[in-house]
């Protein structure tokens, strides 16, 4: 059974059945059925595409508003990086963390400021003897869901660190209880600023055994238009932010990567390219990396579903705003040069992997034998008329008894013209 919390969902409503996100979706968890969309949730790795292509704009985020923030005593803002590219001629990260604060919160700590640390952390771990090579980001909980459901044997190639948004939580409830000792940690409410859904399933599930300290995520296109008149120019902000070029480069594929200062490493970014490079990374096809950054969303956080501005245009913001800015601002002291246990998640969650048709090796096998002899029998154009994305796929849900064979128009179609044919013969 299906626990996983998701946060991308189908206004049945909106849904023609057009079949547009049947076609983009990377891990085919989608079908049409009785002219509707249906998403398979232990096949959704949340990543948004569909919300990206759905011309009727069906497909949406179930993540929090920043009204849900209300509840709770003290309120802690954390922006992730990308938030910064949304803004026009904003050439100061402090306008738009005074603005955070003039919104309502009590408090900001910047992802990109852990990003920072993160990235520090992930030297040190590069240099450990037995992690095994190549590394790969998991950051990115897009690439996490998606090693764990398609690619179980790259799991021990993630780099087993908490993800920025996660440290800068800890870090800041941390600091938030030191320095206000009245608070007890429910009166603290953490707000992640998301730019993608992905996170907010992250939050929902926590990473296998750890449970996350955010305890909302909002979208960057909730707060934007509030925050935009909040962010009074007139007034020079007071400098508190602690964030340099390695951090708000992490908003942008390959900004965690050259952060790791060794030339091994590679840097893919929209969800077609990762897979084709999850595959190749699987099949030992690809030359001695240190590390691997992957980015489901094309650009990197900047192309997340939940951002306002166009990824590009935010993206060339971050890099004027680097301008200013020195390498970093969280380079770790020499007596702090090791990383602290609590970084570290455990366990990578277990999911069944998508390709695996039976518990059972021998009743795989036959399933296996039987989708391979059905898909010989279709007419390979994958036109998608029978709800399903290929016609592989199609196959594999007849075999399982999800589909009925009557539901390929073009087999129906030629099987009533054999038998026409034949009757004429007779
Ligand atoms: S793209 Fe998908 S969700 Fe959107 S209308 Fe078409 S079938 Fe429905
Ligand atoms: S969020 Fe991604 S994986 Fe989930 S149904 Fe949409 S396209 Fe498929």
């Amino acid at each position: 059974m299906n626990t996983y919390l998701h946060s991308v969902s189908l206004d049945r409503e909106k849904c023609t059945g057009c079949t547009t996100c049947l076609r983009h979706c990377p891990t085919e968890a989608i079908r049409v059925k009785d002219g509707c969309a249906v998403i398979n949730p232990d096949r959704c790795i949340d990543c948004g595409e569909c919300i990206r292509v759905c011309p009727q704009k069906a497909k949406h985020v179930v993540c929090s508003k920043f009204s849900d923030m209300e509840k709770f005593k003290w309120r802690i803002a954390l922006p992730a990086p990308t938030l910064y590219g949304q803004f026009e001629e904003l050439d100061d990260i402090d306008y738009c963390l005074q603005g955070l604060l003039d919104m309502g919160f009590d408090e900001v700590y910047e992802v990109s400021q852990a990003a920072e640390i993160v990235s520090e952390y992930t030297r040190l771990l590069l240099k450990t003897e037995g992690i095994k090579k190549p590394v790969i980001s998991s950051a990115c909980p897009v690439i996490a869901r998606l090693i764990a459901l398609r690619f179980p044997y790259l799991k021990d190639n993630l780099l087993p660190l908490l993800p920025p948004m996660e440290i800068a939580a800890k870090k800041a409830v941390e600091r938030a209880l030191k320095e206000h000792p009245e608070l007890k940690r429910e009166d603290i409410g953490v707000c992640f600023i998301s730019p993608c859904p992905a996170k907010a399933s992250y939050v929902k599930n926590g990473f296998g055994d750890y449970k996350s300290n955010v305890d909302l995520v909002v979208s960057i296109s909730d707060i934007y238009f509030q925050l935009i008149n909040s962010m009074k120019r007139e007034i020079t902000p007071v400098p508190f932010s602690r964030s340099g070029v390695i951090g708000i480069s992490w908003a942008t594929s390959g900004g965690e990567a050259t952060a790791i200062f060794n030339d091994k490493y590679l840097a893919a970014d929209g969800i077609e390219n990762v897979i084709k490079m999850l595959d190749q990374i699987e099949n030992g096809m690809i030359p001695q990396l240190e590390f691997i950054e992957l980015n489901a969303c094309t650009g990197g956080c900047v192309g997340g579903v939940m951002t306002v501005e166009n990824p590009f245009i935010a993206k060339a913001r971050l890099q004027t705003l680097r301008r200013y800015l020195p390498v970093s601002q969280n380079f770790l002291d020499e007596n702090e040069r090791y990383v602290p246990t609590d970084c570290f998640f455990g366990e990578v969650p277990h999911y069944k992997p998508i390709s695996r048709l039976s518990n059972n090796i021998g009743e795989s096998m036959r399933m296996m034998a039987d989708i391979q002899r059905l898909r010989e029998e279709l007419p390979g154009t994958d036109c998608g008329s029978c709800g399903a994305p290929t016609c592989r796929a199609f196959a594999e849900d007849v075999v399982k008894g999800q589909a009925s064979l009557d539901a390929c128009i073009i087999k129906t179609a030629r099987s009533k013209c054999e038998g026409c044919k034949n009757n004429n013969e007779g």
